[in-house]
């Protein structure tokens, strides 16, 4: 459910950490991740946690794993605080900040007023499940990447937003876009197929992730149907690429 900050300039932060992003668009790079708390799904599948709590976890190094507790909600100047020493103390070391929940875009209002200025340190990322257009319209301006989700009913078990998404994906045009579809074994072949004839109508320049689930850390996709998912996604004339959750593979954050 949604989670109001309780100050003017405040928003709930759930953690605060340097990692290897594992999924989408910029695999593979070093970002710092910034979750905030809060989300509008339930989507079965879920492994975040995302709740809002009395305080966050803030790592006090990057890539050390060692977190020290901040109080909730977070200030934006204690943020800009950190992010300044990480980058002051390892420049060069991250190459964007991921903006990821929960929903971020809850928090849309008070992310106009801080995005001008992480902006300004790192570029930034916006990982959202792509349900709230009009919110990204607030921020679009300081977002380089949007990668959204396209809710699969089979997966979430709530039903596909169709509509929502495709405004959402005009909205994002704005920046640069991509599509993550995590997909299971049990995913139909006309659930994909109306995912890619929506995005043919929406974002025809997206890049699409098909992201097989990870059960007990590994791929729970045969890598026959990744293939047969890919070929029929790549007939609509759209980039596809199929990246597993690596970061659980490779035991990071
Ligand atoms: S949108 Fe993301 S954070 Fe929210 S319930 Fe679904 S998987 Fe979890």
């Amino acid at each position: 459910m949604p989670v109001p900050a309780t100050a003017a300039t405040d928003l709930p932060v759930v953690e605060l950490f340097s990692s290897i992003q594992g999924e989408g668009p910029l695999v593979g790079c070093r970002q710092i991740f910034l979750r905030l708390a809060g989300c509008n799904l339930n989507c079965a599948y879920c492994d975040t946690d995302f709740h809002m709590a009395k305080h966050c976890q803030v790592e006090s190094e990057p890539g050390c794993e060692e977190f020290v507790v901040w109080d909730n909600p977070v200030s934006l100047e204690a943020l800009l605080g950190h992010l300044r020493q990480w980058q002051q103390n390892w420049p060069h070391l991250h190459h964007s900040l991921s903006l990821t929940g929960g929903e971020p875009l809850l928090h849309a209002e008070m992310l106009a007023t801080w995005l001008p200025q992480i902006s300004q340190l790192l570029p930034v990322q916006l990982e959202t499940n792509g349900t709230l257009p009009e919110a990204l319209r607030r921020v679009v301006q300081w977002i380089n990447w949007v990668v959204m989700d396209v809710k699969l009913a089979s997966q979430t078990g709530e039903e596909t937003p169709w509509q929502t998404h495709g405004e959402f994906m005009t909205a994002a045009a704005e920046s640069s876009c991509s599509i993550k579809l995590v997909v299971g074994e049990n995913t139909p072949q006309d659930e994909l197929s109306r995912a890619a004839e929506l995005v043919v109508r929406c974002a025809p320049q997206a890049e699409i992730f098909l992201q097989p689930k990870t059960v007990g850390g590994k791929c729970s996709v045969p890598g026959n149907l990744l293939l047969r998912w890919q070929a029929l996604l790549a007939g609509y004339g759209l980039s596809v690429r199929v990246v597993p959750q690596t970061h659980c593979y490779l035991a990071v954050l």
